[in-house]
């Protein structure tokens, strides 16, 4: 797969043009349509190519390393004066206004951003068969979900048609379609990088991050689009922790006890392994709460899904269904706009905030994830960086899990770095035969706050790749 130094270094010998770059980039998308990556190519790359090559024929190798990059974005992110719907019926149309940081960012530095991807509708869900518009195709097996909910950026990073897509992670959102098609994701630590201009969904959980064919690459994208962000009061910019080049890596072994492909698990063990014979050290560690991640996060995330939608009341966004007075066109427009998964949440999210149950349910849950995060800053006071599967399965089939019971179980081991805030990422550590086709699956490592690089060191451990800092 195409990596951002390949395509740099082309640029810079003159090989190639930015725009050459950026066509070539298009015609694979058009060519791989029926995946369904994309919802939409933009129609104003010609223009954003153009800047590209000023500022490379400008500066040279000083160029911002994205100059000249084709990128796609996650259709919940706004890029001024382009469609942006997070894959919902309810934003059919809607245009961005204005540009999300991450978009301001990227453009300045001279990416070139070529269309907005499918997604889970309002990123709820693990693999993109939420949309409201179309299904997207694992690359590796036509039968199989790219994962979710970025799972349209996954599929276009795996089909090779760009080496960089923007991706949200609210539970695992990034890391999980990344394992299920053989790249890398990164969840970047909470307020790492600004939310401004992302649609939200659990706003104490959601981080934008990077889809990558390579761990370098992750870094140079966390790079490009972190900071402190006066538009988003929960942005920071947190001091870098300290790495080193051999680590203590810890691995929670009770959480894998159940329900972990045994495939996925060799694996796993055979990348420790590897790790070992770097001069990393492998030891177990408890991380008791880390079992209470799924029902804390199916109750904090609906909670703030529900009051975060409350927005999209057909008047401020996006087209409205006429009723006979205000009540009726507001539930009109929210009845037939949200699908299914989107409604589910909403009253889930309206009933454990409701008076008579929030107690019960939200602050309790808020309680336990506080227990979490204390847990965890513990567990990192003895060990570098934690280490499980990414997944529990490689990508499943089409309608496999229909019980939406089934598709929540997906995440479990990604939501506990959402409800701490810490960075997490999921690099590619071996493939599985199922029927005859080698699917990828993915190792998962979570640092301390603002411990990314101990995320790519340690990720291009696993990968095999050269990375310095
Ligand atoms: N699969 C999880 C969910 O459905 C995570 C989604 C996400 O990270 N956006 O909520």
């Amino acid at each position: 797969m195409t990596s951002i130094s390949d395509i740099r270094a082309k640029l810079l010998s003159k090989e190639l043009s930015v725009e050459e770059v950026v066509n070539a980039a298009l015609q694979n998308a058009k060519a791989k349509e029926s995946y369904g990556a994309f919802l939409e190519l933009y129609d104003d790359t010609k223009e954003q190519a153009e800047y590209a090559q000023k500022l490379l024929d400008e500066k040279g190798e000083e160029a911002p390393a994205l100059c000249g990059i084709p990128i796609a974005v996650k259709d919940n992110m706004l890029v001024k004066g382009h469609v942006a719907t997070s894959a919902s019926k309810i934003l059919d149309g809607y245009v961005a206004p204005y540009d999300a940081t991450v978009i301001a960012k990227l453009k300045e530095q001279g990416a070139v951003l070529v269309g907005r991807t499918n997604m889970d509708e309002f990123a709820m869900g693990s693999s993109t068969e939420h949309s409201a518009y179309q299904k997207t195709l694992n690359p590796i097996d036509d039968t199989r979900v790219p994962g979710g909910s970025s799972g349209g950026s996954a599929a276009a990073v795996g089909l090779d048609i760009v080496p960089v897509a923007l991706g949200s992670d609210t539970g695992g959102s990034i890391r999980q379609p990344a394992s299920f098609c053989g790249i890398v994701g990164l969840k970047p630590t909470y307020g790492a990088v600004s939310r401004y201009g992302l649609m939200a969904m659990g706003s104490s959980l959601d981080q934008i991050g990077p889809l990558t064919t390579n761990v370098e690459d992750a870094k140079i994208v966390f790079d490009a689009i972190k900071g402190l962000d006066p538009k988003d009061s929960t942005s920071q910019s947190g001091k870098e922790v300290e790495t080193s080049k051999k680590m203590k890596i810890g691995v929670p072994r009770d959480l894998m006890k159940e329900g972990v492909d045994e495939d996925v698990l060799n694996h796993f063990e055979a990348s420790l392994e590897k790790l070992k014979e770097q001069g990393h050290e492998v030891v177990d560690v408890k991380f008791e709460t880390a079992k209470y991640g799924i029902p804390v996060y199916y109750i904090v995330m609906p909670a703030e899904a529900s009051t975060n939608l409350a927005r999209y009341d057909g008047v401020r966004f996006g087209p409205r269904v006429e009723g006979k007075d205000f009540n009726e066109s507001f539930s009109k427009t929210r009845t037939e706009g949200f699908g299914e998964e989107v409604r589910r949440r909403i009253l889930l999210g309206t009933y454990v905030l409701s008076s008579g149950y929030i107690d019960a349910y939200y602050n309790s849950a808020e309680r336990a994830r506080e227990v979490m995060r204390a847990e965890l800053r513990e567990i990192f006071e003895k060990v570098d960086v934690l280490a499980t599967p990414s997944t529990a399965t490689p990508a499943f089939k089409f309608g496999e899990k229909s019980d939406p019971l089934a598709m929540y179980a997906q995440d479990i081991f990604t939501v506990p770095a959402n409800l701490t805030g810490n960075p997490g990422i999921s690099v590619p550590m071996g493939e599985v035969d199922r029927d005859g086709v080698k699917l990828p699956v993915g190792i998962q490592f979570v640092a301390p706050h603002f411990g990314e690089e101990r995320l790519f060191t340690i990720g291009s451990d696993v990968t095999g790749e050269e990375y310095t800092k």
